[in-house]
């Protein structure tokens, strides 16, 4: 059974698939990073306007913004939904969307003639597929599910409760952000377009069902060494090759405690970077965790290594810069369960199996949550992000727009009728 009209979410998500929104890394420091996306941000913002919402695109974080008032005299507080314009640093232009109409269950040609082909032996996923409208790229660039499926459906739902003005909602303000895949559209987002919104959602990946409260709280530090740089040739008792300093530092680094040893709710350091010369060396690691005291404790852990060196070699030649760069939405959720429990009422009411998953990475909710406004995540359909076997069906974009507006009439329910405020179930 569908709940909106398929069509219109079709044709939307492949109007926006098409455009080359890549966000560039390189050019992080322009707001937004790559021009793609102001166009498609400024074509979104009015088509909020046609829908009938408030809505402008703001030039100085690049976001779109829209405004659907509350049809109802009641005290509601505005919820916010925000899904991202830009995709992955991944090949873009000329995007094909190929569209496969009850799709079979069986291997899907992409491109035949390069022999491209999206197959459910290596993808079991695409199985519960079946019957579906499949959209996928030809193979040689992604498809933009991430996040052009979360676009789409929250312009499905502000359609469906225009179309329907005998549905009671409160005020819902939407946020279409740049630059989520380079970590800086949730850090750049103004919560003065959000005004007095006490709860939101991201629609990043998944499928329906799946919900994300937790992730990772991440910091970046960075080491700087100083090593004194003589002719070898009369080096003895001179030199202090950094070389040798950073790698004593690296060696007394956890060796379990690694990306490639971690899984589930397990926290890491990584070396991202290491490069020396005999009068100089500079390190950069990341930490990872989900749990505040275990990350703390990483993060304790390299100041004590740096006291601990400079000790050792003495004249202070190690240097740590260690930054926080975001942190898990789960520290401020779990005092405001609300947020929590109105999207597992709201599954449960459309009879969801909800899936509860940490998620290993940041999202722009934990920027966004930061800011006072706490954001966990919902989920936009699709698979294999990313990369050229992106896929998204049409039905899970339209269960997409049937929980936002369920989750919308939930919360004025809860509203009238009393909140769901139960304490958040630990589920690891
Ligand atoms: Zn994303």
């Amino acid at each position: 059974m569908t709940f909106y009209d398929l069509d219109f979410l079709e044709k939307t998500f492949i109007h926006y698939a098409k455009e080359n929104t890549r966000s560039w890394p390189e050019k992080h420091d322009q707001i937004p990073s790559s021009p793609g996306q102001v166009k498609m941000g400024k074509e979104l913002t009015k088509q909020l306007q046609e829908i009938g919402l408030e809505a402008y695109f703001n030039e100085q974080t690049a976001f779109a913004i829209g405004k659907l008032p509350s049809n109802v005299d009641d005290t509601v507080t505005p919820i916010g939904f925000f899904s991202h314009i830009d995709t992955a640093d991944y090949n873009a232009v000329d995007i094909q969307p190929q569209v496969h109409r009850n799709y079979d269950g069986g291997r899907v040609t992409l491109d035949e003639k390069a022999g491209l082909y999206l197959d459910p032996q290596e993808f079991p996923a695409l199985k519960s597929c079946t019957g579906e409208t499949l959209i996928t790229s030809n193979g040689h660039t992604l498809l933009g599910v991430d996040d052009k499926a979360g676009i789409t459906g929250i312009l499905g739902m502000l359609k469906y409760l225009t179309a329907h003005p005998e549905i009671e909602h409160g005020s819902i303000f939407v946020g279409f952000g740049p630059d989520e895949e380079i970590g800086f559209g949730g850090q750049r987002f103004d919560p003065k377009d959000f005004p007095n919104v006490e709860l939101a959602y991201t629609l990043e990946n998944g499928r329906p069902g799946d919900f994300e409260y937790e992730t990772f709280n991440a910091s970046i530090a960075k080491v700087h060494i100083q090593g004194t740089a003589v002719h070898p040739g009369e080096a003895y008792g001179l030199m202090v090759n950094a070389t040798t300093l950073m790698n004593d530092f690296l060696s007394q680094l956890p060796a379990d405690e690694v990306p490639e040893k971690s899984k589930g709710h397990d926290g890491y350091f990584m070396v991202t970077s290491a490069n020396s010369l005999v009068d100089h060396a500079d390190l950069e690691i990341i930490i990872r965790d989900f749990d505040w005291d275990k990350f703390t404790a990483k993060e304790q852990f390299l100041k004590d290594l740096t006291a601990k060196l400079n000790q050792k070699y003495g004249d202070h030649r190690f240097t740590l810069n260690l930054r926080r760069q975001y942190l898990n939405i789960y520290n401020v959720i779990k005092d405001q369960p609300y947020v929590v429990n109105l999207a597992l009422d709201a599954y449960q009411r459309l009879g969801i199996k909800p899936s509860i998953q940490t998620f290993r990475g940041g999202t722009d909710g934990n920027f966004i949550t930061q800011k006072g406004i706490p954001t966990p995540n919902l989920f936009n359909g699709g698979g294999n992000y990313h990369g050229p076997f992106e896929y998204v069906t049409v039905e899970q974009i339209d269960k997409l727009v049937e929980v936002l507006t369920t989750i919308c009439q939930e919360h004025l329910r809860q509203t009238r009728e009393g909140r769901d405020n139960s304490p958040l179930k630990k589920y690891w």
